[in-house]
């Protein structure tokens, strides 16, 4: 075996890693040729590569570590934890403190009736449970047939095969045989890419009407769920208009079907409340939960139940559940990065303070000339590439051409901001302090100044049609 260390030679690291390591959302082919940029170590909002350079994370690592790196008090959670009970399962009539410290505290955030939780060890495995769940639920109800969910394209609910079907990305769906039978796909609530004339809050109730249309053409009583994010995030963080949730809510309640909000980004503070169904009012019977959860400290997930849904399944054996559901070291680590998110008054101060002063500069970056439109709630927020702003273009290149481009501007200046097509996202640690926020919107906006001119030297800035 080769051996090697953390000051190994960057190069090194890169052909082993390349040798060895299939990674997720990659060309295998592209990555070995590039070599992948190698993260050493982490403290607060900032990472450190094998090259010694100081990189700020606009995205939380994968919109996760909502409490910043760093944190010693979760590390020694986890080495308490792993001293006193490292595991045990709560199968078979069987429970440990951690697990029951942490659901109390999980019901007493959650807001309405949503007092129980079923874990997973992530957001996939959690939207795995929800597919069984609502199945299971209405067949408990004396209606099995109500076992269609709905879904929207665009949405992103997990990579596994029942995660995968339920989210609306069609590169996915197109390997392995996604999606499973019963699921259904709505269009988005994406009004800057697909709203053409109409205003927003139109658009907002003819995307959310398009909920009442399918139920009306499934059948109403084949119809379990709707599920959906309060804020899109992996589609490209797209908030939708105001009319929307609203008009959701009304259709979900006159069907009585359930909603599920994949809470798995918004949950935790990402939105400056505790949870994203409090930002856009939604009222869900399920809740999917991970990332923030352990600020990505332990890998841990899982769906919060109402009091009627939990008590119509608590009637039956669930056939169902993981090794590691309520896993003890990653439900205490849990729970020591919610007492640091409330203790800190984390969330407040995105709400109340760091949210706005973000907003106001994430705002700004309208004036460029390459943005078509900023858009931000509490440390999620996404601008839109264009060639064109009066007329909300998109590009005649390849979707992507451009994001990828202003991505790859980004890494040289040291800043972590993802592309989803020719929308660029941030998400960052919820503890960014303000001084932190400034130098992100400068590094953004010369990764943008250097993207523009290079897309001008290409002959990119052209537009296509929708
Ligand atoms: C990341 C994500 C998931 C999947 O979670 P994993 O932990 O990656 O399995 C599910 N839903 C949403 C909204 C997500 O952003």
């Amino acid at each position: 075996m080769t051996l090697i260390s953390v000051n190994s030679p960057t190069s090194e690291l890169q052909a082993l890693d390349a040798a060895h390591h299939m990674h997720p959302f990659t060309t295998g082919a592209d990555l070995a040729r590039k070599g992948a940029r190698v993260i050493t170590r982490a403290e607060g909002c900032w990472l450190t590569d094998s090259e010694g350079e100081r990189i700020l994370d606009g995205m939380a690592g994968l919109w996760c570590v909502n409490a910043g790196y760093g944190r010693k008090e979760l590390a020694q959670a986890a080495a308490r934890q792993m001293e006193e009970l490292p595991y045990y399962n709560t199968f078979f009539m069987t429970t440990h403190v951690p697990v029951i410290q942490l659901s109390a505290k999980i019901a007493e955030l959650a807001p309405g009736d949503l007092n129980t939780v079923f874990y997973a060890s992530s957001g996939s495995e959690a939207n795995d449970t929800n597919i069984r769940l609502v199945r299971t639920y209405w067949a408990e109800k004396g209606q099995p047939e109500r076992d269609v969910i709905i879904s929207r394209w665009n949405g992103y609910h997990g990579s596994s095969v029942g995660s995968g079907s339920l989210g609306g990305m069609k590169g996915m769906h197109a390997q392995g045989g996604l999606p499973i039978p019963g699921i259904h796909h709505i269009d988005q609530p994406h009004w800057y890419a697909e709203g053409g004339d109409m205003s927003p809050e139109e658009f907002g109730l003819e995307r959310a009407r398009q909920l009442e249309a399918k139920i009306e053409e499934i059948g109403p009583h084949r119809v379990g769920a709707f599920i959906a994010e309060p804020i899109q995030g992996a589609g490209g963080v797209i908030i939708p208009p105001e009319t929307y949730w609203p008009e959701i809510n009304r259709i979900v309640k006159k069907y009585g079907i359930l909603l599920i909000a994949d809470e798995v980004i918004c949950g935790f503070g990402r939105t400056g409340n505790w949870f994203g169904s409090q930002t856009m009012g939604i009222e869900p019977d399920i809740m999917t939960i991970a990332k923030g959860l352990s600020s990505g400290y332990q890998p841990i997930g899982g769906s919060i139940l109402s009091d009627e849904v939990a008590s119509v399944i608590a009637k039956t054996e669930f056939n169902h559940g993981y090794t590691y559901s309520g896993h003890p070291v990653a439900c205490a680590v849990a729970l020591e990065n919610l007492r640091i998110l409330e203790e800190e008054k984390i969330v407040d101060r995105v709400r109340e303070e760091t949210g706005p002063y973000l907003k106001a500069k994430f705002e700004s970056l309208t004036d460029h000339p390459l943005v078509g439109e900023a858009k931000i709630a509490g440390m999620m927020g996404s601008i839109a590439l264009t060639p064109d702003k009066a007329a909300r273009a998109p590009f005649a290149a390849e979707a992507g051409t451009a994001g990828f481009i202003t991505r790859e501007r980004c890494f040289a200046n040291n800043l972590i901001m993802r592309h989803v097509y020719d929308r660029m996202i941030i998400s960052p640690p919820l503890v960014i302090s303000k001084e932190e926020i400034d130098v992100l919107i400068s590094r953004a906006w010369k990764a943008l100044d250097e993207a523009h001119a290079e897309l001008k030297a290409q002959g990119l800035m052209k537009a296509g049609t929708r």
